[in-house]
């Protein structure tokens, strides 16, 4: 086995443990596999393990390797900022963005989005921990922008995404991502039906799946460190 197969067995033994010590089904929890800066050989490498969702924060470079990597049944996730002017090309290349937090560019997703393709996948971006710098909605705003999104024709509303800043501990982590759980509660309670709760990277996963996680993205655990 390759370094990045060995790497992505790790990964999925401690999602498996943190669902068990959770009580929650070892299937409950998705990995998405953050590739980003790591090139299509790593990508191709990852998916010889089985992994077939991969996660990218930088347009141009993630549009490179979807398109050489065309012949092999991946499912792209766009979790980097995602500026108005990029907008067609994440709508043109990408199966998910989790990064939308403005009604703004959800709408020229939508509008952007070509017709003989799916409709796009869309989490909404939280800013749970009030991060003042970071991108995402805040949580009061939330079910509003939700319910717009959820309206577009060519998006499909799946969830909520997360990227608080690290934590002290366990608990300080938990409580964190618990706030992004209870508000995931509340908006199926409002009816928006969301299957999609993700948060949790390489550091933190255990915590996340603790306190409710349904992807975890991994990057540095699966592919190594970044420049
Ligand atoms: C880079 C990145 C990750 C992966 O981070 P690791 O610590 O390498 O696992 C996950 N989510 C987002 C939004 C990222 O930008």
């Amino acid at each position: 086995m390759t370094t990045i197969q060995t790497r992505i067995s790790a990964v999925r033994e401690r999602i498996a443990t943190a669902c068990q010590q959770a009580g929650r089904s070892p299937d409950a929890v998705a990995l998405l596999a953050v590739s980003k800066t790591f090139d299509a050989d790593a990508v191709a490498a990852a998916h010889t393990a089985g992994q077939i969702a991969f996660g990218e924060n930088y347009i141009q470079e993630a549009v490179d390797k979807i398109t050489r990597l065309r012949h092999l049944p991946l499912v792209w996730h766009c979790i980097g900022p995602v500026q108005s002017n990029k907008t067609r090309l994440v709508a043109a290349h990408f199966d998910w963005v989790q990064t939308v937090d403005r009604l703004k560019i959800a709408q020229r997703l939508s509008d952007q989005r070509p017709v003989q393709l799916a409709p796009l996948q869309v989490c909404i971006q939280v800013n749970v921990d009030g991060g003042p710098t970071k991108s995402g909605v805040v949580p009061g705003q939330t079910l509003e922008l939700a319910r717009a999104v959820a309206a577009l024709p060519h998006l499909r509303l799946r969830g909520l995404m997360c990227i608080p800043e690290p934590a002290a501990d366990f608990a300080a982590a938990c409580a964190v991502f618990k706030r992004a759980s209870a508000l995931f509660d509340a908006l199926n309670q409002a009816g928006l039906g969301l299957d999609t709760l993700s948060m949790g990277m390489s550091a933190d996963l255990e915590s996340a799946v603790a306190s409710g996680s349904t992807m975890v993205r991994v990057g540095s655990a699966i592919f190594g460190r970044r420049n």
